[in-house]
């Protein structure tokens, strides 16, 4: 067996003569013991097995049925919160491996970790599937993922419903503050409300939207300042 004292390929070490052939034993025990890790993580049955970011990503998005008017501070939230929602179900898996870490059935049954719920509305006559419900989010879409996570089901599904609430609740919020300004209308248009009333409400949204902007730049995380660096493998 022909050896060498070259670098190893794998280390970089040249104080041992290995194998040419070979990476040195270090190497060795070290591509070892990860399959064996691999191999074991793989195989945890309560995981479920997760597409994570690769070149580039898609955050499930909030409210795209949204307001008209300009609210200063809204996008920002917006993007924020989809952000916050991406990395909280990154930070929450047990590892992270490369694609090629992932067994081949595993990657073809992975999900993503927000997916739009398809819910119908009953269907008609003749129809095969109901229409599909109107959902305040955008659709976390595909896109080219080349790590996957492994995380514990419930985890999964605890995200999962956070990220369903906070959408419904910010519609809700949404529709409930159409309904404000549609009585507002009614009660003008019949003379239940004067137009000095109505300034008042006037007075009372401005000041309401000035504290929500004040909130927004308060609050605002600069970007990469608080968050910590993802784990590495080990
Ligand atoms: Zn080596």
């Amino acid at each position: 067996m022909r050896r060498t004292l070259k670098r190893c390929p794998g280390c970089g070490a040249k104080n041992t003569a290995r194998p040419a052939h070979k990476v040195c034993d270090n190497c060795t025990d070290a591509i070892r013991k990860w399959s064996e890790h691999l191999a074991t993580a793989n195989a945890i049955r309560e995981h479920s097995t997760v597409k994570l970011k690769g070149a580039y990503h898609w955050y499930p998005m909030f409210y795209f049925g949204g307001p008209h008017a300009r609210i200063d501070g809204f996008d920002a939230v917006r993007t924020e919160l989809a952000q916050l929602f991406e990395e909280a179900g990154t930070r929450a898996c047990v590892e992270i491996f490369d694609w090629k870490d992932t067994p081949f059935e595993q990657r073809e049954n992975s999900q993503d970790l927000y997916a739009r719920p398809d819910v119908r509305h009953p269907k008609k006559k003749g129809e095969a599937y109901g229409e599909r419900a109107e959902y305040p989010t955008s659709e976390g879409g595909p896109s080219y993922h080349d790590q996957y996570g492994k995380i514990d089901a419930r985890m999964l599904e605890l995200l999962r419903l956070l990220w369903d609430r906070t959408a419904r609740f910010a519609e809700m919020s949404y529709i409930g503050g159409l309904q404000d300004g549609r009585n507002l209308l009614l009660q003008l248009s019949s003379g239940q409300l004067s137009t000095g009333d109505l300034d008042k409400q006037d007075l009372r949204i401005a000041r309401k939207r000035q504290n929500a902007a004040f909130l927004q730049r308060k609050l605002a995380q600069p970007q990469g300042s608080t968050r910590m660096p993802l784990p590495e493998k080990p």
